[in-house]
């Protein structure tokens, strides 16, 4: 998603302070940003960050931490926080390639991935969020226990992801093709923008959460 330049969108993000600047000086002290020991979560690829501010505002016990590579839209995820003010939300700008620069090892107990970019092109398949690389990444972030947890319209992203997971040493902890209609995993979904848009036009939703 890239959204129409706005004018001073850098300049409002770096204003902002639910936007943390300089993520890597946090690295592996990010109990201090929110003033607590909670488990932290990430999304990463957060757009606008809808389904962000809904799990932070339900649950206050948890630390989000909302990550997107462009400032068009993350300034519309900065616009709706500083109306809402979570006290346990904050957001970073930034390539998800350098996760391993901002967190500490195990330092995070989930992260998410919610429609990302399908990189449809064989040579690509490196920089789709689920490949072996990024599952690599998010290995040495997540802690024992963490899980990732994964949702998209697009049954090809979704094959190749399920392909990765035993090569990457990864194990499914629960998979389905049809979320909306799948009675274990559809309790106490929140949903994304995309999901609310691709599941209007009767896409089905695929979902797994694997583990290791
Ligand atoms: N998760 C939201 C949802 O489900 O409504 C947005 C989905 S949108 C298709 C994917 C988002 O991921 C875009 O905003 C894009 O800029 C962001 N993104 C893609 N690759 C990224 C990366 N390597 N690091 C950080 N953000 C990334």
């Amino acid at each position: 998603m890239r959204l129409r330049n706005v004018t001073g969108s850098r300049e409002m993000i770096a204003e902002s302070p639910f936007v943390v600047q300089e993520p890597a000086a946090h690295r592996g002290a990010w109990g201090a940003v929110f003033e607590n020991s909670h488990p932290i979560q990430i999304e990463i690829g957060m757009g606008k960050g809808r389904f962000m501010m809904e799990l932070a505002a339900a649950n206050p016990d948890v630390n989000y931490i909302g990550i997107e590579k462009y400032s068009t839209v993350l300034l519309r995820a900065v616009q709706k926080l500083e109306v809402l003010e979570l006290p346990n939300l904050r957001l970073i700008r930034m390539d998800a390639e350098d996760i391993c620069e901002v967190f500490g090892p195990g330092e995070i107990a989930r992260i998410y991935l919610n429609f990302s970019d399908p990189w449809p092109k064989d040579r690509h398949a490196k920089r789709r969020l689920t490949s072996r690389q990024f599952l690599a990444r998010y290995h040495e972030i997540l802690a024992p226990d963490g899980r990732i947890e994964f949702k998209t319209d697009n049954e090809d992203l979704f094959d190749f992801a399920l392909g990765e997971i035993a090569p990457a040493g990864w194990k499914p902890e629960a998979v389905t093709r049809d979320l909306h209609h799948d009675e274990k995993m559809l309790p106490g979904n929140i949903m994304t923008e995309y999901e609310v848009k691709f599941s209007s036009m009767g896409n089905p939703i695929y979902k797994y959460i694997i583990y290791r």
